[in-house]
This record gives structure tokens, C-alpha cells and sequence, in this order.
């Protein structure tokens, strides 16, 4: 329970249940921490199992019986479409929020507050054209048709890394097909979630629709395990995906996962070596290196691979370190402590390991607080811990390879496949490479880019399920058959019609 006097001054976000602001039904709040001077700057409710419970009731009665279930694909896209404006109103606002909780670039955050409309654009277009089918059949007196339904009470849990975008790559869809949702935002950054919830009743979305119920893994255990929920939708670590896959199986939960990565970013010989060392660059260390895509994995053909080391270190070296808020600042600190005494232990696990420092190496001793200097490892080998096992921090291990067999190989000697990058002027090896990876999403001669129509997800352990485009609707859908008998002829009932 938060102590009144650290409180003092501090604004509180409260829940959002069937339709009311609301505190945890304990009464017990917690304080968000500002990663960057780790002071906390806004309190949040505590809620415990039974708020979750509450949460999952209100999305259930909504899902079941609400005016929700009544609505025309067009009417929710035109809710869609009103919230997608009002996101573009409030982005600097909400992306404010974001770099308070997370720690992560302010105009990285405002860019992605200002993309985010197009993923309610995009899924509001969706809706309406999220037909059934009229089905070939061999028999003259019948129609078949399919019908798409929404899967019904959606519970989504999420990390703290991005807390909105990851979150509206399940909400948009969501909405699209027609279901309720309840989504449990990280306990280290519930902040902007709890805020969202203000632009989903303006935009007029019916009691229940949205619930938002804060907590650590007790509460999502809660969600999960509820028989009352259809589907469960996961962002966050391998360990807890196979976790909550477990606990859903229990009552035949549908689920999605967007799991961890250690993703391989190529560098051919034949590359554009400045672009190549840009993309490095910006694949491990933008949002110091917490992104489920990171490229933490570096390949480097052998003939190149003192030159890049030698130009990405210099780079790494320059990066501006500071106030997330601040727009000359290139990296922010790590998320928290935990976050922080990972990264380091494994840099000096690595180091133990026979792994060279070329860049970095740990706490950044100058900035201090939560700031880990950007790190390049070589003389790393690919099943050395520090390239197997996510760290989530900005850390690249560089890893030479010596033909295309061995790139792609080393490529896939993994557990993770999220994503892959590609650097080469050869169109043909770059298509070659693209189709051998086996990884979620590949850029060739880029890193980094998503959007709402291109599918997002893992390979292997990186996850289970596609985040959107056309494939991210259908993980909120049911498909149903509907038989019609056409001749009104009493059938034989011992023969099939
Ligand atoms: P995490 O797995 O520790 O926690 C994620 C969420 O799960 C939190 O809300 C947490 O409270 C909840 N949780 C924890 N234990 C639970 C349990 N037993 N039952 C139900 N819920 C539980 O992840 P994190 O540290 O917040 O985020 C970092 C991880 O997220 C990294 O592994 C990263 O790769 C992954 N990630 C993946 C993607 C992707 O799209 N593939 C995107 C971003 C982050």
C-alpha cells in the first residue's frame, strides 16, 4: 500500500470497469516510477484477482448483452475512425505519459502516438469488409455459407516496453471483429493505459467494451485462467507466454503470443556499409535496445567485419545519452533496476566468457541512475549465453560469417524467430536469404519498420499467432458454417442429404 505522504501531489489514474473510474476494490494503490530520475510521479490502483474478475464480468455482460453485440461493422468503424482522431489530438500529451512510465525517447513515443490512428483507420476498413464466404457445394438443394463472428471476451496482458502501440495491435482488431476487451497493462508501466481509457469513452464506445485493470502477474493469472474469457492475447517474455499458453489450455482458451527475440541483422560483403552500419546501429540501440525486434545479433561477413565492428563502435561511442524528454537526447536509461543489474550481469558474464568489449561495456559511469552505456561485444560466438538469451538492453554481439550457407545458418540457430535483416546490393541473394530465415518478418536494406497491414509475429519461440493485417483480424474471429436446405423436402433421415 502506497504511504499518503509519497503520494502527496501526485495525480491518480484510476481503472476503467464497465464503464466507471474506478480504485482496486482493496483500496490499495501503487506509485509509477519515472525510470529516468526514478522518482515516482503518478499513483495507480493495486488491484488484486478480483478486480480482474470484475473486469472480465463487465466485458462478459457487454460481450453478451450489451448494445456492443447489437452494433453494425459500420458503427464500430465509425467509433474507430473518432478514436483514431481523437489519439492524433492528444498524441503529445499521451506520448508524454509514455516517456514518464517507460523511460524511452520522447520523440520516439510521438512518433508512435502519431502513427497509431492508422492502425483504427486501417481496422475500421477491415471491419466492414470482414465477410463470410458463399461456399462451392456438390449438393444441388443446399447453400452453404461461412460467417466470421467475433471470438468474444478478449483479456490482453502487456509489456512495458511499448505499452499503447502493443496494446491497439490487439484493441483495433479487436473492435473490428466485434469483441470486448480487457487489457492488464505492465505493472511498471500502467500509467498510459489507465489514461487511454478517457479517449475510449469520448469517443463513445458503449460500458464494458474497454476495461482496463492494473496489477502484476497475480492479475493476469486471473485473467487467464478465467473460463469467462475467450481469447487471450500476450505480449511479453518467452518464460511467461509458455506460462499463460499453459494456463489458457485449461479451458481451451484461444490464444495469441508475441513473444522475445534475439533477431540476426546481416551484413553482406556486398552491402551499402554506411546504410548497413546505420541500420546496426539503430536496430540495437534505438529504444536502448528494449524492443522485441532488436537486431541484437550482428553477422558480418569476415572481410568486413573489422570495418563495421570499427564504425559501429565509433558511432556507439557518440550516442547521446540523457533525458528522454530532451529532443537531442539519442538513448534513454533502461526501464528499472532489474532491468538494469540483468543487462550489466550478463555484459560481465560475456566478458568472463571470452567476449571482447569493442564499445561500452555496462553501467554508464558517467550518466549513472539507470543509463547502461552502448555496448558492442565481439569475439562472441553464437551459442555463447550473451547470443542465445534476450537481454532487452543495448547490447550487440558481432558474430563473422564466411559464405551465405553460413549466414543463414547461424541466422536460424536460434530459439527466437521474430525478425531478420538483410544488408546486400544483390537482389537476388536478398530474396534467397529472405525466403531461407525462418523469422516473422524480415527487412531487406531496413530494420525496424512495421505497420497495420503488414503481419507481425515469431517464428518458433518468439510466439504464437500474427499481429496485424488481414491475418491480425482473424485471430479475433470464429468461423461458422451455415447449411441452408433450399428444396423444403422433409429429408431422409437415415441417408446424409
Ligand atoms: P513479462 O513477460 O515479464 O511481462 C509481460 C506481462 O505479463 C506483464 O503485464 C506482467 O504483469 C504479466 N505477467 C507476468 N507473469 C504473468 C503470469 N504468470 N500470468 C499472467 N500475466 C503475467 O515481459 P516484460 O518484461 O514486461 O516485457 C519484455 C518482454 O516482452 C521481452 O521478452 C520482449 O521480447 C517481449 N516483447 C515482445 C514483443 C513482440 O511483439 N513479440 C513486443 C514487445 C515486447
Amino acid at each position: 500500500m502506497t504511504n499518503k505522504a509519497l503520494t502527496a501531489g501526485l495525480e491518480f489514474f484510476p481503472m476503467l470497469i464497465g464503464g466507471r473510474r474506478v480504485d482496486a476494490i482493496g483500496g490499495k494503490t501503487t506509485l509509477s516510477i519515472n525510470p529516468y530520475n526514478q522518482q515516482p510521479w503518478a499513483v495507480v490502483p493495486e488491484a488484486e484477482a478480483n478486480d480482474a474478475e470484475l473486469a472480465v464480468e463487465a466485458a462478459r455482460e457487454a460481450f453478451d448483452n450489451g448494445p456492443w453485440g447489437r452494433t453494425t461493422a459500420f458503427q464500430r468503424a465509425a467509433l474507430m475512425r473518432r478514436l483514431a482522431d481523437l489519439i492524433e489530438r492528444d498524441a503529445e500529451k499521451y506520448a508524454r505519459i509514455e516517456t514518464m512510465d517507460n523511460g524511452k525517447l520522447y520523440k520516439e513515443m510521438l512518433v508512435q502516438w502519431r502513427y497509431m490512428p492508422e492502425w483504427f483507420r486501417y481496422f475500421a476498413g477491415l471491419a466492414v469488409s470482414n465477410d463470410g464466404q458463399l461456399l462451392q457445394n456438390d449438393r444441388t438443394n443446399f447453400m452453404v455459407y461461412t460467417r466470421r463472428e467475433p471470438v468474444g471476451v478478449v483479456a490482453a496482458i502487456t509489456p512495458w516496453n511499448s505499452p499503447i502501440m502493443l496494446m491497439i495491435w490487439k484493441l483495433a482488431p479487436a473492435l473490428a471483429a466485434g469483441c470486448t476487451f480487457v487489457v492488464k497493462p505492465s505493472e511498471y508501466t500502467p500509467v498510459s493505459t489507465l489514461a487511454f481509457a478517457d479517449l475510449m469513452q469520448e469517443a463513445g464506445f458503449p460500458a464494458g467494451v474497454f476495461n482496463v485493470v492494473t496489477g502484476g502477474p497475480a492479475v493476469g493469472a486471473a485473467l487467464t485462467n478465467s473460463k469467462q474469457v475467450d481469447k487471450v492475447v500476450f505480449t511479453g517474455s518467452t518464460q511467461v507466454g509458455i506460462a499463460i499458453g499453459k494456463a489458457a489450455m485449461a479451458n481451451l482458451t484461444r490464444i495469441s503470443l508475441e513473444l522475445g527475440g534475439k533477431s540476426a541483422n546481416i551484413i553482406f560483403e556486398d552491402s551499402d556499409l554506411n546504410a548497413a552500419v546505420n541500420g546496426a546501429i539503430s536496430g540495437i540501440f534505438a529504444a536502448t535496445g528494449q524492443t522485441c525486434m532488436a537486431g541484437s545479433r550482428l553477422l558480418v561477413h569476415r572481410s568486413v567485419h573489422d570495418e563495421v565492428v570499427r564504425r559501429i563502435s565509433e558511432r556507439a561511442k557518440t550516442i547521446k545519452l540523457g533525458d528522454p524528454l530532451d529532443p537531442e537526447t539519442e538513448m534513454g536509461p533502461v526501464v528499472n533496476q532489474v532491468q538494469f543489474d540483468r543487462i550489466t550481469a550478463a555484459v560481465r558474464q560475456a566478458a568472463e566468457d571470452g567476449a571482447t568489449v569493442a564499445a561500452g561495456g555496462g553501467a554508464d559511469q558517467v550518466k549513472g541512475g539507470l543509463f547502461i552505456a552502448p555496448t558492442i561485444l565481439t569475439g562472441v560466438t553464437n551459442r555463447m549465453t550473451i547470443a542465445t538469451e534476450e537481454l532487452f538492453g543495448p547490447v550487440l554481439v558481432v558474430i563473422p560469417f564466411d559464405s551465405e550457407e553460413d549466414a543463414i545458418a547461424l541466422a536460424n540457430d536460434s530459439d527466437f524467430g521474430l525478425a531478420c535483416g538483410i544488408w546486400t546490393t544483390n537482389v537476388q541473394r536478398a530474396h534467397r536469404v529472405a525466403a531461407k530465415v525462418r523469422a516473422g518478418t524480415v527487412w531487406i536494406n531496413a530494420y525496424r519498420i512495421v505497420a497495420p497491414n503488414a503481419p507481425f509475429g515469431g517464428f518458433k519461440q518468439s510466439g504464437i499467432g500474427r499481429e496485424n493485417g488481414v491475418d491480425g483480424l482473424r485471430e479475433y474471429t470464429e468461423s461458422k458454417s451455415v447449411w441452408v436446405e433450399l428444396s423444403g423436402v422433409a429429408p431422409d433421415p437415415f441417408t446424409l442429404n
